[in-house]
């Protein structure tokens, strides 16, 4: 049988990847409702949903920040059937927070966070009634632990592990499945998007000794993990087709194997300070640590190729 699956934000990233890879399922078992904010940018998913689009995908615009764009895109959909939710659309932000304005915190948890609760409450009642129904949710490994500069985005995404876990237990009695995807650092317009922002931020009111720490470090670091253990659109919407049809769908899944062990070392110690700890050297000790944990992103690249071509040989 054919599942209705509603994807936000799928003007590009991880959104336009997986609306592409669902609707492209050879067994057709999926009708995609792609959905984004400004239909003027259809033009990318058109060109790669190819001789998918108006058969088994279509374009539709979602703003997660109106609950009457959401109602309407709904409303649309033949007996509201939504049977699988894909609430992938979110914003990111790094900076010391003294250079953001709370309207830009608010805004971003309005995307993050709000977003989602709108949505869950558009379809969760019908998925309800019927008894079944798929609430996949793209989360982050920054939803499981905090990093440095990246206060605000680890906030909302913590935010929406917290609702699901919450949700999760009242879905289960229902029949309906909820699945928080993991990514870690994934290359996509997100990443572009940060450093445009980060470029033109107001870092007046941030003192000299962190500004240092921001601009000299972390920027350059970040742009290295993003090289490094970056995974591909592709990738992550391969992941997450996994699990949207998997029998038994996981609550939580990271798409990259490399962050397990640095998510688990909070699990190993209650006090928390083990892995503050390690983070900590990682950073501020970075004169010999930077590059040592270079090195060791490195090794993990290799890793990875490694890995890769395994899985590629028969
Ligand atoms: P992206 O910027 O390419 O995609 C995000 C999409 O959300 C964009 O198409 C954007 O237009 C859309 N969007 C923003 N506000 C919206 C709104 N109000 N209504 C509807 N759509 C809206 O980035 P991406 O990497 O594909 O991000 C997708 C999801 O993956 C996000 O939730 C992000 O937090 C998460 N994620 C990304 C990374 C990463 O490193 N890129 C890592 C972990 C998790």
């Amino acid at each position: 049988s054919c599942r209705n699956v509603l994807l936000t934000g799928c003007s590009s990233g991880i959104g336009l990847a997986l609306a592409v890879r669902l609707a492209k399922d050879e067994l057709k078992r999926f009708r995609v409702i792609a959905t984004m904010r400004n239909l003027d940018k259809r033009e990318a998913l058109e060109k790669q949903a190819g001789p998918a689009l108006d058969k088994t995908l279509e374009i539709r615009q979602m703003d997660v920040t109106s609950e009457e764009s959401i109602r309407r895109c709904v409303e649309g959909i033949p007996q509201r059937r939504v049977d699988v939710l894909v609430n992938n659309a979110g914003l990111g932000m790094i900076g010391p927070v003294e250079s953001q304005s709370v309207a830009a915190m608010k805004s971003l948890f309005d995307t993050n966070f709000f977003g989602l609760v709108r949505l869950v409450r558009e379809v969760f009642p019908d998925m309800k009634r019927r008894r079944r129904g798929h609430i996949v949710v793209m989360s982050s490994v920054l939803g499981l632990q905090g990093l440095i500069f990246n206060d605000i985005y680890s906030a909302s995404k913590f935010a929406v592990e917290g609702f699901c876990e919450s949700l999760a237990l009242q879905a289960l009695k229902f029949g309906v499945n909820i699945s928080l995807i993991e990514p870690g650092p994934v290359v996509t317009e997100f990443e572009r998007k940060l450093y445009e922002e980060a470029a033109c931020m107001d870092l007046s009111a941030v003192d000299q000794e962190t500004l240092d720490i921001f601009q000299g470090f972390y920027m350059a670091y970040s742009k290295e993990v993003f090289t490094v253990l970056g995974q591909s659109p592709d990738e992550v919407a391969e992941h997450t087709a996994k699990v949207i049809m998997a029998e038994k769908p996981p609550f939580r899944y990271q798409t990259n194997s490399l962050y397990t062990p640095m998510t688990t070392l909070k699990h190993a110690d209650p006090t928390g300070n083990l892995p503050l700890n390690a983070f900590h050297q990682m950073i501020f000790q970075h004169d010999r640590l930077f590059k040592a944990s270079l090195s060791l992103l490195k090794m993990l690249q290799w890793r990875k190729r490694r890995d890769v071509s395994y899985n590629k040989s028969p």
